[in-house]
């Protein structure tokens, strides 16, 4: 799907409607010692049995497409997403 690269957004900065550049999100990095990470940790890794069996779940075909919209008046970013799922998207 045809995503417009500027869409107007709220912006909570300048308090009203102002064009968002469009960005696809990356993923960011795991924090090493988050309650989840060490929560998982402990399930899967550490001590006796520490090795749990993984159930094998089917892979989703498709995902929700996740953007970081950027103010072009003062530059403050804030995330975007489409809740839908669709197969691809496409800047354009
Ligand atoms: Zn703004």
């Amino acid at each position: 799907m045809k995503i417009p690269k500027e869409i107007k957004l709220y912006c909570k900065k300048c308090n009203k409607h102002e064009t968002h550049k469009l960005k696809t999100a990356k993923a960011r990095k795991a924090r090493a010692d988050s309650f989840g990470t060490r929560r998982f940790e402990k399930k899967h890794k550490k001590g006796y049995g520490g090795k749990a069996k993984f159930a094998i779940k089917p892979k989703k075909q498709t995902k929700k497409p996740n953007f970081v919209a950027e103010c072009k008046k003062c530059k403050s970013k804030k995330p975007f997403s489409i809740p839908k799922r669709m197969k691809k998207t496409e800047l354009a």
